[in-house]
């Protein structure tokens, strides 16, 4: 039995084995060029292992093998029930490895232990056993057609997808790809976040271990701009699942149109309203308020940052969020009672430091946290911190910081809410509370956004899809609506003699 204490872990920390190497064709392999870079434990600064740095002659291999894997059949053909049962197994050796797996999360990225163990890994087996368990029930269509003639409209595999995912959910965004993309009969190229690619490199293993063919899942490590920018340009892949920022998914846009127009589906960043009336349960929407901006140290792409609230409430709702967010000042992630961890790295706290800067200047009041702590550990943290007095015109309403701050913006009327929610280039994702079941209604559906809660923030589950609006992407993860992402519709006319 795993002592699930700081020392319980941390001596399973020195007996776990860091794959930092690729997986192409079924087996761990150094780059060619035989390059590495380490990969860094964000609580201490420690490195953890080196890294393969994969380059252009390895992506060829990967695309090689990948290709030729899907042109096969032995993946892309293989009946959905058994394709099934591959990955209901690969679930199921996640499962059994899920201490070692929320630890290695937790000291690749930084996020509390509570966290890779409760939330991270248990939504990743989640996802690929329902994708899995999906993938035999979903019927194609025979649409209603004259006499004398039969159509059928299928969905096939796109062929080779480049899956590109980012640093701060790491295992759960790689799920989120994996799952539909190898449901559906495709060969899977991903590239993990240069600083956090080892929860990816494990599972990789376990696929194969679970009956995965060689070549249908490969994963390469290695930098965006070069790596991510040729797999992104490539002719001879036929789609690109991508999550991370704004800036980089518009690039992706573009090297799509500048080579084959592989089909290109984007998950990118918020700047998420969460608005409260006079009316709410004021308790519940104050601890989820911390919940919804503190929660991964702010570093998602969901996190309510944006919290508007009814003028006459505003300064006793306020003194209950300052005395939540007490309850997030950071820590050792390997402390099961933390509940916020480091900053990914020094950048990641120096843009936060920035951003504190900027509200002051911008005349925002800084009611609590705004500094760099914990400095002697050697990782980079940073306190929960609340800005009142917001407009949301200012930089700090309106651009993503990617950290624990919270923007508070008061209003006065529910056409006004709704009127400082949607003036954002993002539509990611939001919430009302109220008990009044008309006003929640009406602002919910008038906000602007792919996810809105009702009295909860960062509800749902691997049934309902996940994707945004505008600014914030146009794919959609999780549900059978990935799936969609994923395939091709075909039709096939026939007519009889
Ligand atoms: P990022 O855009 O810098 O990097 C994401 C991935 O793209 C990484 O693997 C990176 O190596 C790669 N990349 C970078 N430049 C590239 C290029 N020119 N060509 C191809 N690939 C390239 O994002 P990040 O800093 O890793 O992650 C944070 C961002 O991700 C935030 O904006 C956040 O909101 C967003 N995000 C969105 C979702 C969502 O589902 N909507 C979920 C998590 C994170």
């Amino acid at each position: 039995m795993l002592d699930k204490t700081v020392t319980g872990w941390q001596t399973l920390a020195t007996e776990l084995n860091f794959e930092g190497r690729a997986f192409i064709n079924g087996r761990y392999v150094d780059a060619l060029s035989g390059t590495t870079r380490p990969t860094i434990n964000p609580a201490n600064g420690n490195e953890l292992t080196e890294v393969a740095s994969c380059g252009i002659e390895d992506a060829e291999l990967a695309v090689n093998g990948a290709r030729a894997a899907f042109e096969s059949g032995a993946w892309s053909r293989m009946a959905p029930m058994d394709r099934k049962m591959v990955l209901v197994r690969w679930a199921e050796l996640i499962e059994k490895h899920a201490d070692e797996l929320a630890l290695l999360e937790t000291l690749d990225v930084g996020k509390p232990i509570s966290d890779t163990t409760q939330v991270d890994v248990p939504a990743t087996v989640r996802t690929i056993r329902w994708s899995g368990e999906a993938i035999d029930k979903v019927y194609d269509e025979i649409p209603p057609t004259p006499a004398d003639t039969l159509a059928l409209v299928q969905r096939l595999p796109l062929g080779v997808v480049a899956a590109i995912v980012p640093w701060n959910f790491p295992l759960s965004t790689t799920a989120w790809k994996l799952a539909p993309s190898l449901a559906t009969g495709n060969s899977v190229i991903l590239k993990p976040a240069t600083n956090t690619p080892l929860s990816a490199l494990f599972i990789a293993g376990l696929a194969s271990e679970a009956g995965l063919p060689d070549g249908v899942l490969q994963v390469l490590p290695g930098p965006g701009s070069s790596l991510g920018r040729h797999l992104a340009l490539h002719m001879d892949i036929d789609g690109l699942t991508f999550t991370g920022s704004t800036p980089v998914g518009k690039m992706l846009m573009e090297y799509s149109g500048q080579s084959n127009l592989k089909r290109t589906f984007l998950e990118l960043g918020g700047k998420s309203p969460n608005i409260v009336f006079a009316d709410a349960n004021l308790d519940k929407a104050a601890a989820m308020a911390a919940v919804a901006v503190f929660y991964n140290g702010g570093q998602t792409c969901t996190a309510g940052t944006r919290l508007i609230v009814e003028e006459k409430i505003q300064d006793r709702f306020l003194e209950m969020v300052v005395d939540k967010a007490r309850n997030w000042m950071p820590g050792n992630p390997l402390d099961p009672a933390t509940a916020m961890g480091p900053m990914i790295d020094a950048a990641q706290c120096r843009t936060v430091a920035e951003y504190i800067d900027i509200g002051h200047r911008e005349g925002a009041e800084l009611l609590f946290g705004g500094r760099q702590v914990l400095e002697e550990t050697g990782g980079h943290y940073h306190e929960p911190s609340i800005f009142a007095g917001v407009n949301n015109a200012m930089r700090i309403a309106q651009e993503e910081i990617f950290g624990p701050v919270l923007s508070v913006i008061p209003f006065k009327t529910a056409e006004q809410a709704v009127q400082i929610a949607n003036d954002s280039i993002y539509g990611l994702a939001g919430a009302v509370w109220s008990n009044n079941i008309n006003t929640a209604h009406r602002v919910a559906e008038a906000v602007r956004v792919g996810t809105m809660g009702i009295n909860n923030y960062f509800g749902g589950d691997i049934t309902v899809p996940f994707g945004g609006f505008k600014q914030s992407g146009n794919g959609r993860d999780k549900s059978i609506h990935a799936f969609h992402d994923y395939t091709e519709l075909k039709t096939t006319w026939i007519e009889f003699d």
